[in-house]
């Protein structure tokens, strides 16, 4: 956690130590970002559609990509919808399809969800602990209703036969902190670290020089895993 705030600070994004957590889990340290917004991503991805549409954008949407044919002139993208003609292709597709030696160097990994209703109040902060797998909270509004997404009990992909018993874990986990009324939704999902823990941002390696890639986002902001006690957290302001 002392690494995360001196680089945090170094960077020019103030990170301060506190002693109030907003989460009912016991902690040793905590620091904090003050000032984070919180927003709801797909309601800013219909925005940014909107304005792409708006300025001569076309979004071919519901068809899949299924392979790139470079000619000296142009790239023609195979979909199921049928060709389309491009001058560059940027797979934004969470891993780039097919094989790549990207693959060998942005490990799947899988994380547990559950959306809970509480009995009392909800944190108003996003936050997440430094055990290891790690847990995250954040609260979210879904049509005026308040539920606790939490998160955590995460693995390699394919490095455990029972996925059942992480949801257990995690459920267990929260239930022992939280005044849990009941867990309204649960969900896993995929995301990729890469071998230093920064996005692969870029010329896709082994392709025509006119095909990009961004993948390895990770999930979380940190690279270091060496405190099994400590509690991070940042505030949330609406
Ligand atoms: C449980 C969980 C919690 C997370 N929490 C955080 C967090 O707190 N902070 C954070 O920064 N990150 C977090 N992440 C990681 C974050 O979600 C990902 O890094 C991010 O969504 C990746 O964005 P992307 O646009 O690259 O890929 P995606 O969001 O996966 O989008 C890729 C899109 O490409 C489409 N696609 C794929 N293949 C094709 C094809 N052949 N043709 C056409 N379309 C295709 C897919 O349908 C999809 O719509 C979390 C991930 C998980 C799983």
């Amino acid at each position: 956690m002392e690494k995360i705030w001196e680089a945090s600070n170094e960077v020019g994004i103030p990170m301060e130590y506190t002693k109030d957590c907003p989460f009912p889990i016991p902690f040793v340290k905590a620091v904090q970002i003050p000032g984070q917004g919180q927003f709801h991503p797909l309601k800013y991805i219909d925005g940014l559609a909107t304005v792409f549409n708006k300025n001569g954008g076309h979004i071919a949407d519901n068809c899949r990509v299924t392979s790139v044919s470079p000619d000296d002139n142009y790239l023609t993208v195979n979909t199921t919808s049928g060709p389309i003609i491009a001058r560059q292709v940027i797979y934004a597709t969470h891993t780039p399809p097919g094989v790549n030696i990207l693959h060998f160097r942005n490990a799947p990994y899988r994380s547990y969800v559950l959306a809970a209703k509480l009995k009392g109040s909800y944190p108003q902060a996003l936050g997440y602990d430094l055990e290891d797998p790690y847990h995250y909270y954040r609260t979210q509004k879904i049509e005026g209703e308040e539920f606790l997404i939490a998160g955590g009990a995460d693995h390699k992909t394919g490095h455990e036969d029972d996925t059942g018993v992480r949801f257990s874990m995690l459920e267990n986990y929260v239930r022992q902190y939280f005044d849990v009324e009941t867990i309204a939704y649960s969900w896993s999902s995929q995301y990729y670290e890469s071998a230093d823990g920064l996005p692969y941002i870029g010329r896709l390696p082994g392709s025509d020089k006119r095909i990009f890639v961004a993948t390895g986002y990770r999930k979380r902001d940190d690279i270091w895993h060496d405190s099994r006690t400590n509690i991070m957290r940042s505030y949330c302001q609406k």
